[in-house]
């Protein structure tokens, strides 16, 4: 062995010693078997790869008085994180397993470069945004936040008093409850007299991990603490115009894309009548724009505003708010990702998943925790993990059961946290409802009393035992 080859054997040999004491920290590597990321360009089936989409496009929103959607921040994306080609395909395959978005991106062994409208070689459109591959690198992104999560390890591994002092955590309880919220969103069952409202599970079961959580020493702050909207706004008076407008944005590659096979002059004629057009202005979608869109921006800006580690967003699932269902008991949890194909169409989603693309470790510590949560609940509760593919549209991580990707509201922002939304359970289960409407418990929530089933103490300490046990790995 020459000199050469012996010192490259030492130095790998320090190597492997290097990575063997870093095993037991976060790292931000997958703990779940990646997917064979999809190489291959999609089809063109859509016809319109060409300027006359954009075109057209425009022309639909200037006919609807739609001002053309601005080039997002891309400044705030993470441009400096060392990112290989393979790396990133690896990461598109769950961001984007459908291959809509990767219809704007021309990927090549050195950048990935983002356009506005369908990528074509032909094109000779200068691209939106451009990220540079390193050749070797790991991921190397979110590292004050791994840095973070690996003190609190250290601290819950050495059995501390409050072993998650300095952990921030934002917990958010789904929806709204009240009856005028619950029937506006239909996040109900109501059999005779007994009732059970989403928003009360995912406000009481906040509360109770919060009191948990606390106790270890975390900073939790909960974005709705009481029943009705996160928004200071109301139905009223709130401001529809942004969310009109992304509802327009946002469809392109969705029921836009079809009145786009018409010529220039037919879609200025006929746009306006366009069923999917008159929906924006009704008084029932702009309830949803509030719900949908002002509530939930209201709650994404105070998590912001906390740049929290980990970020929950709780709910419990039902299928019927007017009947019980006896089939499906089973749990799962949602982390970003998991665009569908036809929710690519607007610069702002691209932006949204361009950072998730660019967000590697932080992705892989929100599967570990997701699969950690689900797995403690699980146990807790006695109910199983999902572990259907496709369910809610959604993405099944590999060797990661009960947890999927899923492109949803908050998950897709810019958040700089471990990002997990989890389905507690379904509350319109016959196992469950009885139990969920018998409010035998009191607690108290920094001042707040409330009643709550006891059937949420299991949930509250799953989530416990499971971000414990994350923390312990
Ligand atoms: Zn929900």
């Amino acid at each position: 062995m020459s000199i050469h080859l012996l010192r490259l054997a030492f130095i790998s040999l320090f190597f492997a010693i290097g990575q063997g004491a870093l095993g037991d920290e976060i790292t931000g590597k997958p703990g779940y078997a990646p997917k064979v990321p999809k190489n291959s360009v999609p089809s063109l089936h859509h016809g319109l790869r060409n300027v006359s989409r954009l075109q057209k496009f425009s022309v639909a929103l200037q006919t609807l008085g739609i001002p053309p959607e601005a080039k997002p921040d891309f400044a705030e994306l993470p441009s400096h994180t060392a990112l290989t080609q393979t790396d990133f395909e690896t990461q598109l395959s769950y961001i984007d397993p459908h291959l809509g978005l990767r219809r704007y991106f021309d990927i090549t062994s050195t950048a990935v470069s983002t356009f506005q409208n369908f990528f074509s070689l032909s094109g000779g459109i200068l691209p939106e945004y451009r990220f540079n591959f390193s050749r070797h690198s790991a991921p190397s992104d979110s590292e004050g936040l791994i840095n973070h999560l690996n003190q609190i390890s250290g601290q819950v591994k050495s059995n501390i008093a409050e072993p998650l002092q300095g952990l921030k955590i934002v917990l958010d309880p789904g929806h709204m409850g009240t009856d005028f919220w619950d029937e506006a969103t239909g996040k109900y069952v109501k059999l005779e007299d007994k009732k059970v409202s989403e928003g009360d599970l995912n406000l009481w079961t906040a509360y109770l991990v919060a009191n948990e959580l606390e106790d270890l020493g975390a900073m939790v702050t909960i974005t709705r603490t009481e029943a009705g909207p996160v928004t200071k706004s109301n139905l009223q008076n709130f401001n529809a115009t942004p969310f009109i407008n992304q509802y327009f944005y946002d469809s392109l590659d969705n029921w836009m894309e079809k009145y786009l096979a018409l010529d220039e002059a037919e879609i200025k004629e006929t746009i306006k009548e366009k069923p999917e057009v008159k929906k924006a202005y009704t008084s029932d979608q702009q309830e949803q724009f509030f719900i949908e869109g002002e509530d939930l921006e209201a709650r994404e800006k105070i998590i912001e505003a906390l740049q929290p580690d980990i970020t929950l967003d709780i709910h419990y699932d039902a299928e019927d708010s007017t009947k019980l269902q006896d089939s499906n008991d089973a749990m799962e949890t949602f982390v970003p990702g998991g665009l569908l194909e036809t929710e690519s169409g607007s610069r702002l989603m691209r932006a949204y998943a361009m950072n998730q693309l660019l967000s590697v470790r932080r992705f892989n510590e929100s599967v570990n925790l997701a699969s950690e949560l689900v797995h403690a609940m699980s146990l807790s509760e006695g109910v199983s993990l999902e572990s259907v593919n496709g369910y809610y549209n959604a993405e099944m991580i590999k060797g990661k059961d009960g947890v999927y990707a899923r492109n949803l509201y908050i998950s897709a922002r810019n958040i700089t946290s471990l990002m997990i939304y989890v389905e507690c359970l379904h509350y319109d289960h016959v196992k469950e409802f009885n139990q969920l409407t018998e409010l035998t418990e009191s607690g108290i929530y920094r001042g707040i009393h409330f009643q709550y089933p006891k059937r949420i103490n299991a949930v509250a300490q799953g989530v416990k035992n499971g971000l414990l046990n994350y923390f312990k790995r």
